[in-house]
């Protein structure tokens, strides 16, 4: 297929958040996609958020890798293979097996993640495989293993919706599970019994739907839980049938919550709560069976994050509210393949098809299944730790793979250290340039969504098709086919014979269905027969699906048996910790960081819309407004960020959302795309001692206001040279390159330096104004009275309209009035400013929405749909829109 070909409309699954949703593809003549939801697809029935609905501006070649690279020169694949095979064959010889490693991602299908498993574990002989789903929700596999004694989700999406009461723990669903959250949403509408209760530090955009926001401490979660567990004691709410059945430790579990808290008043102090918001809380979960409690990253990116799981299950088991309709507690990954990861073993404790390396049974059973030289036999380096040992040098080869660790994990600045050191980096990737792969000595071009062909699990256990609508690009493979290639060359050639991912697929379906008999709850053998041509139509499926049965099974546990060796579900004891690090007085605050609502991880591929990148277009850092005015900060000034481990430079905003003493960064900005945006350089490394996962939600930092010479802001048709400026941060439109800027030192000169810096030719039109006693600044590139490029500085963060500037750049020729207007920033009289993008699908703007709220007495998120569109496509925007309602309301100021 070359790309000029068009295929019919695809069937193919959404590669950004563990909600997985179904995406039809049209690939056009002209080489764009057409995105639209699947409506067939159980997850989203239609529709996606604005992530998914950009995903056509995300597929260009701009960027990629389409070569094998050896230190930065092309190869063929024949030498970039033979190399990678030859480094980790000499380490292994020499150093034993657990010299070498892998380092792999929640972005690879099941496919690649078995295959690289595989290898690993049972040819190489090691479990140094670990994946960057470690950072995202290792604390639930480790808590759903001790409740359950196996890694399961016990509920369905559709519990969501039947629930009566969603408690929503650590997770901004509105904006990182966007289209989970609009089917709560709805679901809440139509059912006005149903309550929506969310437990966050931070008033996040969830909140727009909730009855209840209970702003806890951080860190305080198991608090929290313990204490509703000693309430239904003291409240008769248990379910004793259940408990007596179906559970044990109970009593153990209950004693340690009354000596943690055993009254609402010391709940509520231990969480930083009222009491009576604590009550509300407790009664609400009290009275209503069908409860389900949807948790994410903010629980499990905690050093306690495992135990604040169990207290959740805690309480669920208690009460017997699980495996039932419209009950359960809930993990929702954040990645799209969390959940296969899973499935293949692709954690460094776990063994493939939730099998358990610790079990000299399951090691065995897996060795004779893939009949290979070797098994793990003991667990393997998680992500931390596996990147402190490289830097150690007990690495000697470490292959990386589709991730990129140099920006995603705590720490930063270790695992540069320990990139830089390693004696032998390889990295698979569809992107050239990433803060990772500047360290590797041989590149591997991977096929990239939209190329590549297998399949995904998202949170409700449901295996999708991620399917092919485009050729693919110069010499880019698919995952499994690179590690097979390796595998060949290591002389594992038969056990890695793969012809297509079916072939994968299949083997790994059997091996789930391998002498299982029910005794472990990942099965998908009844799909290890399938065709080429039923796996290239597979309908969305759920798990388990044993040989003989026609559908899966949307729940788990409804019959009171679970994969313990007793078969009961186990309580745990709870003692709450604090956080591994606490504030002190140089560290005063603590850091939070998280998604917004339009970025992806690193943003290698949502960097490339110009619709996503406006929504917020460069990192912040979110403060309450007491502690910004003792701090001097101002809306819009830069900060300073510091911990112990490192520092980030982002933009304030200050608002009544974030709790005193606290400051939220997002964790997307990388080199890449700004100076002094990574927040991972300043979190700490401290670890979940069961899970190993970091500890991203409470870093003890301090906040300064950092005091450049000079702010500036530029926007440009060709990229700008960033090196010539301390600060900078960079965001990409359809045709012009967006800057926000800052430097130490002022121009000695500044026309000269400006004019220098934008590369203008002195035969070109060239407008400024130099205001000396401000010390303001600002110019405008024309050619033939086309804009080229503007520029503004001051001593203060400028003012300009962005939004208007960009909408310049549009225009083949200014017109006079738009002309007049360059230089003053804004929009000429009669004309509107826009503000901050708030619509991405429609491109609305904040000030448009105010001001047709106020002159149109809007009231409803309907009436902004029928006047603007805002709203009406993804439907992301929504809890924005209802905040913009909500302050605005002119009928309820008047
Ligand atoms: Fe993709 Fe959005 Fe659906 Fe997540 S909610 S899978 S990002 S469309």
């Amino acid at each position: 297929m070359s790309r000029s070909e068009t295929p019919a409309i695809v069937q193919t699954t959404c590669p950004y958040c563990g909600v997985g949703c179904g995406v039809l593809a049209e690939p056009k003549p002209d080489g764009s996609v057409g995105i639209s939801g699947d409506p067939a697809h159980p997850a989203n029935r239609g529709r996606l958020c604005s992530k998914g609905s950009a995903l056509g501006e995300t597929v260009s070649l701009d960027g990629r890798l389409l070569h094998p690279e050896i230190h930065g020169r092309c190869a063929g694949w024949d030498e970039a293979l033979d190399l990678v095979a030859e480094k980790f064959s000499a380490a292994i010889t020499q150093h034993g097996p657990d010299s070498v490693a892998f380092y792999v991602s929640g972005q690879l299908l099941t496919e690649d993640y078995y295959v690289a498993n595989k290898l690993m574990k049972g040819f190489l002989g090691s479990a140094n495989i670990d994946t960057n789903s470690r950072l995202c929700m290792a604390s639930s596999v480790a808590g759903h293993k001790r409740a359950f004694g196996s890694d399961t989700v016990p509920g369905c999406y559709e519990d969501l919706e039947l629930a009566e009461l969603v408690i929503l723990v650590g997770s901004n669903a509105a904006w990182c599970h966007p289209v989970l959250y609009q089917r709560i949403a709805r679901a809440k509408e139509s059912n006005p019994k149903m309550k929506l209760v969310l437990i966050d530090p931070r008033r996040t955009a969830s909140a727009e739907i909730a009855d209840l926001h209970l702003a806890i401490a951080p860190g305080t979660d198991v608090w929290l839980w313990n204490g509703l567990l000693v309430y239904l004691f003291q409240n008769g709410m248990l379910d004793y049938a259940f408990l007596d059945n179906h559970t044990q430790g109970y009593g153990a579990a209950l004693a340690a919550a009354r000596a943690s808290a055993s009254t609402i008043p010391a709940t509520a102090q231990a969480c930083g709560l009222q009491d009576e918001d604590v009550a509300h809380f407790f009664h609400l979960f009290t009275r209503t069976e069908k409860t389900v409690t949807m948790y994410s990253q903010g629980v499990n990116q905690s050093s306690s994050g495992t135990d604040k799981v169990n207290a959740i299950i805690n309480c669920h088991l208690a009460t017997g509210r699980i495996g039932r309709p419209g009950t359960g507690p809930f993990s929702v990954t954040g990645q799209p393949n969390a959940m296969g990861g899973r499935e293949v073993g692709a954690l460094a404790n776990q063994l493939a098809a939730h099998m358990d390396l610790e079990s000299a049974t399951d090691r065995e059973r897996v060795q004779r299944f893939w009949n290979s030289p070797a098994i793990a036999a003991r667990p393997g380096l998680k992500a931390v730790d596996l990147f402190r040992a490289v830097e150690a040098g007990q690495i000697k080869a470490l292959w990386i793979m589709a991730t990129n660790p140099a920006v995603s994990l705590p720490d930063a600045g270790q695992v540069r250290r320990a990139l830089s050191k390693c004696e032998f980096v390889a990295v698979s990737d569809c992107v050239r340039a990433t803060d990772t792969t500047r360290y590797a000595h041989v590149l591997l071009p991977a096929l990239a969504w939209g190329e590549k062909d297998g399949t995904v699990t998202n949170s409700e256990r449901r295996i999708s098709r991620q399917r092919t609508f485009l050729a693919r690009p110069g010499e880019a493979k698919p995952d499994w086919w690179i590690v097979s290639q390796v595998a060949c060359r290591l002389g594992f050639g038969t056990a890695f014979n793969y012809r297509s991912a079916a072939d994968v697929f299949r083997e790994h379906a059997a091996l789930s269905g391998f002498e299982n008999n029910d005794s472990r709850d990942f099965n998908i053998g009844g799909l290890s027969g399938v065709s080429d041509n039923e796996y290239a139509v597979l309908a969305p499926v759920q798990w388990p699906f044993p040989a003989g049965v026609v559908n899966g099974k949307p729940r788990f546990f409804g019959d009171g048996k679970f994969f313990t060796p007793s078969g009961k579900a186990q309580f745990v004891a709870l003692k709450p910790r604090a956080p591994g690090h606490a504030v002190d007085d140089e560290f005063p605050f603590v850091l939070n960081t998280g998604r917004v609502r339009d970025h992806w991880h690193t943003m290698t591929r949502t960097g490339k819309s110009l619709r996503l990148s406006q929504h917020t277009p460069e990192p912040y850092g979110e403060l309450h407004p007491q502690d910004a005015e003792k701090l001097g900060v101002r809306e819009g000034d830069l900060i300073r960020v510091e911990s112990r481990w490192g520092e980030a430079i982002v933009r304030a905003r200050v608002n009544r959302d974030q709790l005193p003493g606290s400051v939220f960064v997002p964790l997307h900005w990388n080199d890449q795309f700004a100076s002094h945006g990574l927040a991972d350089a300043v979190v700490n490394p401290a670890l979940d001692p069961v899970s190993g996962q970091p500890e991203f939600k409470h870093t003890p930092v301090r906040v300064s206001l950092y005091r450049p010479a000079w702010h500036g802001f530029a926007l440009s048709r060709a990229a700008l040279d960033t090196r010539a400026v301390v600060f900078h941060v960079r965001a990409n439109g359809s045709s012009f390159h967006r800057y926000e800027l800052a430097d130490d030192d002022t121009p000695d000169d500044w026309p000269v330096w400006a004019r220098a810096w934008l590369a203008a030719p002195e035969s070109d039109e060239w407008l400024d104004y130099f205001d000396a006693a401000a010390g303001r600044y600002r110019a405008a590139w024309l050619k033939n009275n086309r804009l080229e490029a503007c520029f503004f500085a001051g001593p203060a963060p400028v003012a300009a309209e962005r939004e208007w500037l960009a909408g310049l750049f549009a225009h083949e020729v200014l017109s006079p009035v738009d002309r007049m207007s360059l230089l003053a920033g804004r929009p000429p009289r009669g004309q509107m400013e826009t503000g901050r993008t708030v619509c991405a699908c429609f491109g609305v703007g904040e000030k448009t929405l105010v001001e047709a709220i106020r002159t149109r007495k809007l009231a409803t998120v309907a009436e902004i749909g029928a006047c603007l569109k805002a709203g009406t496509n993804c439907g992301s925007c929504m809890p924005e829109l209802k905040a913009l309602l909500a302050q605005h309301d002119v009928r309820k100021i008047a």
